[in-house]
């Protein structure tokens, strides 16, 4: 064991707090982790959304395992070890229909950089060399790389590092507080906001802009579900002006919404498709991107000899993660997994919209098996009311999550509707404590 917690510089978290009074967590099977202490603790969150079929899962681990033995890296470039083409093959089996071309990396913030990088390069491949505008959303999140902190709109995101991406642009997120509150599932207003774009498309023209990029559930700024329509729309302006629609699956992506994709649940699809996290339930990180046929075509139909994408990862396609996906679609279709949210949306929105009406609880968002309850902020405090519902959740042995002022619950599929009841009656009674 560590002699002190010193050496570690924590990610996205306050290190002198957490140092005091850590969190540790030393084992995880099923819908629980263990901690140091001995304690169970119901996974209200997959993990980080990401370990959808649950903890410690034995196809998956046997793969891991089977893989590190037998082959532990094959080098990416030039070369590459047949499950690699394998995965990608199983992978088009469940995308929206067209999107039957996957590039690996191993990250969600990767596979963002790598969207935006291809679409550029498309336009450029096929002679529109000046569409390289990027058009993001207001409270996007795209992962922490340069690309993507540009496009996305989370202000704590930026905030700190400077100057951005050039030529980046934004559209309104489709909060609607006033119209929208309380809403179950998609929200009935808001498709209008969709037209920023052509106000965008107005002003900077058509043709310097490459791609659009949202997430078709915002995740990480509260759990944003897009008004009926909007999607659509988005669809329809990109269509109507050449610009290429990039949806952001990386939470959306591997069942959360009662399909695999998002993209499936809201009928729309997109040109490009970046997912992570539930690829691989968590295990191995990796990414990856979904493109259309059309998109491959394009950069294949150049000269022979060159690299038609000069883009990759030391890491792309390595041989545990892909051994780790494979394990993990095996999961998912021997359970179901990938539609099991269909079932238990209903059950789960009514226990998540049963929190309307307890202290301080503003609003309460919901799709599939995602939940996000946003309570009114602590003054001047912003952030503060709901991490101390996750302080006192966990202290109660559940583990759930907060985004800024939303508490965002985002639990395993395999969870059964005991655990949906525990999960709520846990931040129910944290919410009284609170109040
Ligand atoms: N995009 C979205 C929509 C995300 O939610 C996240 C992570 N929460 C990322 C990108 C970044 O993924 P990663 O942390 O794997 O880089």
């Amino acid at each position: 064991m560590a002699k002190n917690l010193d050496a570690y510089w924590m990610p996205f978290t306050a290190n002198r707090q957490f140092k005091k009074s850590p969190r540790l967590l030393t084992r995880a099977d099923g819908m629980y982790f263990t901690d140091d202490k001995g304690r169970q603790i119901l996974d209200g969150i997959a993990g980080l959304w990401c370990v959808n079929a649950g903890h410690n899962r034995p196809r998956i681990v046997q793969a891991i395992q089977q893989q590190a033995a037998e082959l532990d890296f094959a080098p990416p470039f030039q070369m590459a070890h047949p499950k690699a083409f394998e995965l990608a093959e199983r992978l088009v089996e469940l995308t929206p229909a067209g999107l039957n071309k996957v590039f690996y990396t191993n990250s969600g913030s990767e596979s963002v950089e790598t969207a935006l990088k291809m679409a550029i390069a498309y336009h450029r491949v096929r002679g529109e060399g000046a569409r390289t505008r990027l058009i993001g959303r207001e409270r996007g999140y795209h992962g922490v790389n340069f690309g993507g902190i540009s496009v996305g709109g989370m202000v704590a995101n930026r905030k700190m590092f400077g100057t951005m991406l050039g030529g980046v642009d934004h559209i309104r997120h489709t909060h609607d507080p006033v119209r929208n509150a309380f809403s179950v599932g998609q929200p009935a207003h808001g498709a209008e906001f969709a037209d920023d774009l052509e106000k965008l498309i107005a002003l900077h023209d058509a043709s310097t802009i490459a791609a659009v990029i949202v997430e078709p559930v915002a995740g990480s700024t509260g759990v944003l579900v897009p008004p009926q329509g909007y999607l659509q729309r988005l669809r329809e302006i990109c269509d109507k002006h050449g610009i290429l629609l990039i949806f952001d699956e990386v939470i959306t992506g591997f069942g959360r919404t009662g399909n695999p994709f998002g993209a499936q649940t809201f009928g729309v699809t997109p040109d490009l498709m970046t997912v992570a996290k539930g690829l691989t339930n968590g295990c191995v990180p990796m990414g990856a991107v979904f493109a259309k046929q059309g998109i491959y075509d394009t950069f294949m139909n150049g000269p022979e000899h060159l690299i038609e994408f000069f883009h990759g990862y030391t890491y792309s396609a390595h041989p545990l993660a892909c051994a780790a996906a494979l394990g993990t679609l095996d999961t998912y279709a021997e359970e179901g997994l990938l539609t099991r949210a269909t079932e238990l949306q209903g059950y789960f929105a009514e226990a998540v919209h049963s929190l309307k009406g307890e202290p301080n609880v503003i609003d309460v968002r919901n799709i599939g098996l995602v939940g996000g309850i946003e309570l009114s902020p602590l003054p001047g405090e912003p952030a503060k009311r709901a991490f101390n519902v996750f302080l006192d959740c966990y202290e109660q042995g559940v583990l759930v999550r907060t985004t800024g002022d939303t508490v965002a619950l985002s639990p395993p599929l395999i969870i059964e509707r005991s655990h949906i009841d525990r999960l709520i009656e846990t931040v129910r009674a944290a919410l009284r404590r609170a109040a």
